[in-house]
Order: structure tokens, then sequence, then C-alpha cells
């Protein structure tokens, strides 16, 4: 591990301040993904900025009857918050459903946006990554890419963004409100994070020297007809191939809005306006689940080892959507549909 410089934030503007002063600086939450990163050489800040003792830990309901939870708030108290069970259990389901009890007590809600890729060569400080060191290539393309992205990828950089909250927050139109030296400002969840294109180095479009402050959810939160379904290769303590977040606002069959996102596909969660548009004022039902389906996936695209992902995304697409029709949840606790 590099040498670095500790240093404590004492309120928002200072962690700001810090951050301005030295753009190799990163400020340390949980930890649970930068200290892996340090300690495997991937990552080689300066500077931590400690910033858990900042004021951003609670949750809050907004004047719009929305909720804003604050950056620091940790996975664990969030996904058991009686708010978010109540009101936005998809987001409860998709916290559950990510690593492990220990590891969701310690990350935080600004860390899991902000958590780094699991592809191996990321990882791997001897094989190249345009990601870890732009314009070194990527060895995933020709590489062992079971776990890489089928759509959005570029030449540059197909790997996948692996929170499960984050899927959760896409289809619930969350906004991302953060803090920088030219003062406030707040990011549609549908524009935080970025596709590779030409720079898979940079994840979102936070700006250098901007901390996230809170995340916060409308007043729909889809309570009845939801589902958060997570396909991994192991039941628990594992990223996801694929996954989706499927929600529902019904009229009887009749659909008056949905929505729909998917994990462990693309460089971001990923959503299309144009099929939740397609469904709104359809009948649920197979058919037109599986219309969804081939929509959502039409540009996918694999890379060898990755080519079941295509199928496998079909058919969780339908399942989800199925589940949240009838209002059949997955369970994350037990892993049983209720
Ligand atoms: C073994 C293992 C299994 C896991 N499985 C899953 C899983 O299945 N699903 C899943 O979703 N996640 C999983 N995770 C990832 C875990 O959810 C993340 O590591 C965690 O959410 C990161 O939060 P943190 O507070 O620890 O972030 P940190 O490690 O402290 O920080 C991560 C990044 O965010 C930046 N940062 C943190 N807070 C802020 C802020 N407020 N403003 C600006 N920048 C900030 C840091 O500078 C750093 O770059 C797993 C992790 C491990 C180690
Ligand atoms: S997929 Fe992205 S993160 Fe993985 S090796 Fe290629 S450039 Fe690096």
């Amino acid at each position: 591990m590099n040498n670095f410089h500790y240093s404590r934030a004492s309120d928002v503007a200072d962690a700001v301040r810090q951050i301005a002063a030295d753009p190799t600086a990163k400020f340390i939450a949980g930890g649970t993904n930068l200290v892996d990163l340090m300690k495997e050489d991937v990552e080689r800040p300066s500077r931590l900025i400690d910033i858990t003792r900042l004021p951003l830990k609670t949750v809050e309901e907004t004047a719009e009857g929305g909720l804003k939870i604050g950056a620091l708030v940790p996975n664990s108290d969030l996904a058991y918050h009686p708010l978010v069970v109540q009101r936005y259990p998809i987001l409860a389901s998709a916290i559950l459903a990510g690593a492990s009890a220990q590891l969701r007590n310690m990350a935080s809600t600004g860390g899991n946006l902000l958590q780094r890729t699991r592809c191996y060569y990321f990882y791997d400080i001897a094989t190249p990554c345009n990601k870890r060191k732009p314009g070194d290539g990527c060895s995933a393309i020709a590489g062992f890419n079971r776990i890489h992205a089928i759509l959005g990828t570029s030449e540059s950089c197909i790997a996948t963004h692996p929170s499960d909250m984050c899927v959760a927050l896409a289809a619930l139109d969350a906004k991302v409100h953060v803090m920088g030296s030219d003062g406030a400002r707040a990011i549609a969840f549908s524009e935080f994070h970025r596709l590779p294109g030409e720079s898979p180095e940079r994840d979102s479009n936070l700006r250098p020297n901007e901390i996230i402050i809170s995340v916060e959810l409308p007043t729909q939160g889809f309570a009845k007809n939801y589902t958060y379904l997570k396909i991994r290769d192991r039941l628990s303590y594992a990223f996801a191939l694929v996954s989706a977040a499927a929600a529902l606002d019904l009229e009887g069959d009749r659909i008056r809005e949905a929505r729909l996102a998917l994990g462990g596909v693309a460089h971001k969660p990923w959503r299309d306006p144009s099929v939740e548009a397609m469904l709104r004022g359809q009948s649920v039902g197979q058919a037109i689940f599986a219309h969804a389906a081939d929509q959502l996936l039409r540009d996918a695209k694999g890379f060898g080892h990755n080519d079941f992902k295509i199928d496998l995304a079909h058919r969780v697409i339908v399942r989800a959507l199925s589940q949240a029709a009838a209002g059949t949840a997955q369970s994350q606790s037990d892993k049983k549909i209720r």
C-alpha cells in the first residue's frame, strides 16, 4: 500500500475545501471498497479525508412527501428504516440483496453509489485496463468476460456497475444532492453514472471537488407492486450477474406507470424510458412483458463468455415484471417469493 496522509473533515464546507485543495485525495466513508482497492494498489490516494463524522446520517421526509437520505446513512440502517420498508420496499429489498450483513453495517449510501467495478482486470495491476490507466487497453474484451456488460459498452471498456442499491434508486427516479466549490447542485439519478465511452476512468458525473450530501426519493414508492430480482452465482455474498428492479402502478390489471431498471448488464443501472412508456396503458401479461424484454435488450451484445446474460436478462425481466404485477416480491432475507 502507498503512503498517504489522513485528515478529518470538520464540516461539509471543510470537506469540500480539502478535496478541492488536493485533486489526488479521496473521501473515506465506510472504507469497504476504497481500502480494498488501496491494498491492491489500484487506488493510490495522496490523502484520505475522513467524512464519517459529518452530520449526514439522517433519513428525513421532504416537504414534497419524499425522503432525503443522508450520504452517510449505513446501508443496513436504510434497508430497515420504517419509512423505507413501508414506502420504498424495492429499495430495502435491493440493499438486502447486496454484500453481507457486516458489510452493509459499514457501507454508506454515498460510498455505495461510488463503489467501483468488480472487473477482475481492474483489480489486477499486472494487466492492462483503461479504467485504471487510460490508454492502456482493455483486457476483458478479448479476455474472460463472464461478468461483463452487454449494454452500453464501448471499445475502451465493458465493465459493469456492481451496486444493487443503485438499480432500485434508478427505478425510483432518485436525485443525488452534491456540494462542491461552486455550490450545491442536484443530479438526476439517470445522469449520475456514466457509460464508459472513451473515458472509462470516469464512473460518474460527480466533479472532483464535490461531495455527495444526500439522495432524495420522490413520493411515488411503488410499495404494492414491485420486485428486486437478483441472479448471482451464490445465493448471498455475490454480485449480480443480472438483476432487475421492476415497479408497477396498476389500476386493476392496467399499467398506469412502469419502471424497469437492470443491474449487472452495463456501466450504469440500465433504464430505457421508451420501454416504460410502451408498457403504460397495457394490461399486465407474459406477452407484453416479453415484448418489453425484447425492446430493452434490442441492442444487447455479448463478448463470448457473457453471451448467456442476454437470455438470462430476458427471463429476469419477464419474471420481475410478473412478480411485481402479482404483488409477490422476492424476499431478500429468506430468499423466498412471498
Ligand atoms: C466482499 C464484498 C461483497 C460485496 N457485495 C456487494 C453486492 O452484492 N452488492 C452491492 O451493491 N455492493 C456490494 N459490495 C460493495 C459495497 O456495497 C460497497 O463497498 C459499499 O457500498 C461502499 O460504501 P463505503 O461507505 O464503504 O465506501 P468507501 O469504500 O468508503 O468509498 C467508496 C468510494 O466512494 C467515495 N465516497 C464515499 N462517500 C462519498 C461521499 N459522500 N461523497 C463523495 N465520495 C464519496 C470514496 O472516496 C470512494 O471512492 C460488496 C463489497 C465487498 C467488499
Ligand atoms: S472492462 Fe473496463 S475495467 Fe475491465 S479491463 Fe476493460 S477497461 Fe478495465
